[in-house]
Order: structure tokens, then sequence, then C-alpha cells
């Protein structure tokens, strides 16, 4: 579905990813785990197309995308939810999910905004009230939902159990994990390493711009150095 190849990305003349591989299969879920700063969040923005890339492939769904531009990959099936969940706070919470569908107008964007809603009930009993008031945990499945809206092959998670309780954050990854049965596939870029390797199929350490330990989750889970450097065990 999404193959990475010697990935480069820098801010000015400061390179941060030095040669990312990575390879995510259809309706796996795959992590990122690595510490703050190693660069996640430039890899999705990579991927997504909002950060320029100095060197490498990115190719998705058999096609080349490292020269395609950030609108376009929305609409190939690529959709992002980002870091900080970006929600419009002024609107109503149904009008966030309808900007997330701004691609369709047929019948199906009724049924997609149901399935949002039986996702998150949360989201159906505040559909009007503006965004903004919802807590830090409804707006993160606002932000997962409004990117679902999107009718994603893959979808790119940053961080989503960024700044929230202990409940939440087991609530949010049990959607992400329910992802699978939608058939969608999922690129989730955690700091939180052990809940994601929880969910996830197979996951990628990522070390200062580099990926320095790759494989299925249990084994990494398993692994003492990761158990040591990411799970404090
Ligand atoms: P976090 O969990 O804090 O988001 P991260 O792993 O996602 O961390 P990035 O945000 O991708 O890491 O940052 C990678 C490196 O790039 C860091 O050294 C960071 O300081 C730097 N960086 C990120 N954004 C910019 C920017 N807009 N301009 C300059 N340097 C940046």
């Amino acid at each position: 579905m999404l193959t990475v190849e010697g990935l480069r990305s820098a801010y000015g003349h400061i390179e941060v990813l030095h040669g990312i591989d990575l390879e995510v299969t259809s309706r796996e879920i795959v992590t990122v785990v690595g510490a703050n700063g190693a660069g996640k969040t430039t890899l999705l923005k990579c991927l997504s197309g909002t950060q320029s890339v100095t060197g490498g492939d990115i190719r998705f769904r058999g096609d080349a995308l490292t020269t395609v531009p950030a609108y376009k990959r929305l609409k190939r099936g690529l959709s992002q939810s980002p870091e900080g969940r970006q929600i419009f706070t002024n609107i109503s919470v149904e009008e966030n999910l309808r900007l997330g569908a701004f691609l369709f107008t047929d019948d199906r964007v009724e049924k997609d905004m149901e399935d949002a809603f039986q996702m998150f009930p949360i989201l159906r009993e505040k559909r009007n009230l503006a965004a903004g008031g919802l807590s830090g945990g409804q707006q993160q499945m606002l932000a997962i939902a409004r990117a679902l809206m999107g009718r994603p092959h893959c979808l790119l998670l940053d961080e989503p159990s960024m700044g929230l309780a202990p409940l939440l954050v087991a609530q949010i990854f049990d959607v992400v994990k329910s992802l699978r049965e939608k058939e969608v596939t999922v690129l989730l870029v955690e700091q939180n390493a052990f809940g994601a390797l929880k969910i996830a199929d197979r996951g990628y350490v990522m070390e200062t711009g580099r990926i320095t330990l790759a494989g299925p989750s249990d084994e990494l889970i398993a692994d003492p150095r990761i158990r040591e450097a990411y799970l404090g065990i």
C-alpha cells in the first residue's frame, strides 16, 4: 500500500530525516514510535505532502507520490489526522465532519456521518455544538472521524494519545484498532510506544531521523532495548 525508500527531509540546511525505509501493507496497523524530536511528525508531513522531501521515494498503491501535491494525495486515499488535532473550533462538530468529506457530493456522505456517530456516540450528542467546546479527547475523536470522512485507504495518525487521560487514551487506541475491520490501513505515529505497539501489527523505532529497529509489535515489546528505552520496564 505505502512504500518509503531512502526518504530525506530538511528544515533549511538542517537535515532531520536521514534516509527512512518503511513499508505498510494493506489492512495493516503499523506504528512508528520514538522520543520527542525523533522526526515522526516530519515523516508524516512528507507522506501527506505538507513537508518537502530532499531525497528518496514515496509510493502509494503502486504510484509514485513524492512530487504529488497534498490535495491530490487526499484524492488518492491518503488522509492525515494531524498532531494537535487542528479541528475548526468555531464551527459545529457536524460541519467539521462535512469538511472532511469535501471531495464527495454523493449520498454516501450521510452514511459515513452515521458511521462516524456510531464509532463516537458523543459526537452525535454534540453534533450541533461548536467543536471548540469539546474536551481534548472528544476533539481527538472528531479529528479521527473527520479524516475518515475522506474515505481513506490509508490513515496517517499523528500522536492521537497526546495530552489525554489514560482512560481516553485506551478508548482512542481501541478505535484505531477497530479500523482494521473497516479495511482502513493505518500508519500511527506515537510517543506512547507501549499503547501503540499493543494495537499495531508491526512497528518501527525512530531515533534522530533514522529507523533503528523494526519488526512485529510483539517482538518489539519483548525486546530488552525497547523495554528499557521506551517502556520504562
Ligand atoms: P514530536 O513528538 O515532538 O512531534 P517528532 O518525533 O514528531 O517529535 P519532529 O517534530 O518531526 O519530531 O521534529 C524532528 C526534528 O526537526 C526536531 O529536531 C525538531 O526540532 C525539528 N523541527 C521540527 N519542525 C521544525 C521546523 N518547522 N523548523 C525547524 N526545525 C523543525
